[in-house]
């Protein structure tokens, strides 16, 4: 079977070059986000690992990953809670879970006394309310008798060398601002503010630090940068990769030049090799590997196109071999990025925290 390793020493010093980043002074403005199982790490074994740093507050996707490690933190929002998840009741009455409002009509639907983070839109044109129904969703809030936890966006161009991760930034300092007065004149208690991931708090954190402390974000959402990776063309803080991926060998056999290996013979031996194949294919979530790809093991072995459902084939004859402990020449060969390739592991595979 193949295993993720995570490397727990990689994880806090990743958690410190975080910290001292975004926020040396205040910790307990970082916040980790765990969504997809922890971007395909496990998420309890991250969510302990979170624990030990003494990380205070998690972001998930859906309500089993919040019920799964509601004791191990203060508060954990959930981005996108659904009606009809089997345990959406239990969520609801967990003290310690909050749930995303994206849209005037969930403001509609969740129970009174439902704790919600009111999601608004800055400029990314996703998911949220727009800024003109702030007033509109106070409202509701207010008749609805609902607790008003937080209020955030998400800027979506924190990697990009242009002026939209800026204008976004004021315009959730205008949405700040407006929502301050509303509180007064609702008599709701200011929430918590929060708008940037890993890249943009890194970007932007020391604008942010010299706001007015009420207008300051009070919380930074951490991803990808725990993981130990950064998409941005600019910024290259020394994050350390935490997961390492292994495989099992299945069999070995010796073959002469110009064989021909897999579906449809595509890899073919330029020279007499020892081949084996190993226990992960596209079924594990690895991604599958094309005629005219040129990828290693980390070991530096060929591995050798088509991949198959179930495994691929390298040229070695280890019994065991690491097919990444670095995703990103994976995300390059297949033109995506870390987050797609590492989101894609099955949950099914042991994450072993060394
Ligand atoms: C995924 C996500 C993040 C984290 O983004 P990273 O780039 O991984 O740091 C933050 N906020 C929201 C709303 C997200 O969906």
């Amino acid at each position: 079977m193949p295993y993720l390793e995570i490397n727990s020493s990689h994880f806090f010093h990743n958690y410190h070059t975080i910290l001292e980043t975004i926020s040396p002074n205040k910790p307990q403005k970082i916040a980790i986000v765990l969504k997809d199982n922890a971007y395909g790490h496990g998420i309890l074994e991250i969510a302990n690992l979170a624990k030990q740093a003494n990380i205070q507050t998690a972001f998930v996707k859906n309500t089993q990953e919040a019920l799964s490690i509601a004791p191990l933190f203060n508060t954990i929002t959930i981005l996108y809670p659904s009606q009809n998840a089997p345990d959406f009741k239990t969520a609801l009455k967990t003290p310690n879970l909050y749930f995303c409002a994206p849209s005037l009509e969930s403001l509609q639907n969740y129970p009174q006394h439902t704790s919600i983070e009111l999601k608004i839109d800055s400029g990314m044109h996703r998911n949220g309310i727009s800024k003109t129904d702030l007033n509109t969703a106070f409202d509701l809030i207010k008749k609805r008798n609902l607790h008003l936890k937080g209020i955030f966006t998400h800027n979506g161009f924190g990697d990009d060398v242009n002026s939209a991760f800026y204008t976004q930034n004021m315009e959730f300092l205008a949405i700040k601002q407006e929502a301050l007065k509303l509180c007064q004149h609702y008599g709701i208690l200011r929430p918590r503010f929060h708008s940037l991931s890993s890249s943009g708090a890194m970007r932007a954190s020391q604008f942010d630090a010299n706001l007015p402390q009420e207008l300051q974000d009070d919380l930074y959402r951490v991803g990808i940068a725990f993981y130990g990776y950064l998409c941005s063309d600019f910024q290259n803080p020394p994050l350390k990769p935490i997961a390492a991926l292994f495989a099992n060998k299945i069999s070995t056999l010796k073959l002469k030049k110009g064989s021909n290996i897999g579906y449809s013979g595509m890899g073919i031996l330029e020279q007499d090799s020892i081949v084996s194949t190993y226990d992960i294919g596209y079924g594990d979530g690895f991604f599958r590997l094309r005629e005219n790809m040129q990828l290693h093991s980390a070991e530096g072995f060929r591995i050798l196109p088509r991949a198959s459902m179930d495994c691929i084939s390298i040229l070695t004859d280890a019994p065991k071999v690491c097919i990444f402990n670095d995703v990103r020449s994976l995300a390059k060969a297949f033109d995506t990025i870390p987050y797609e390739i590492l989101a894609h592991l099955h949950a099914y595979i042991p994450r072993i925290v060394v």
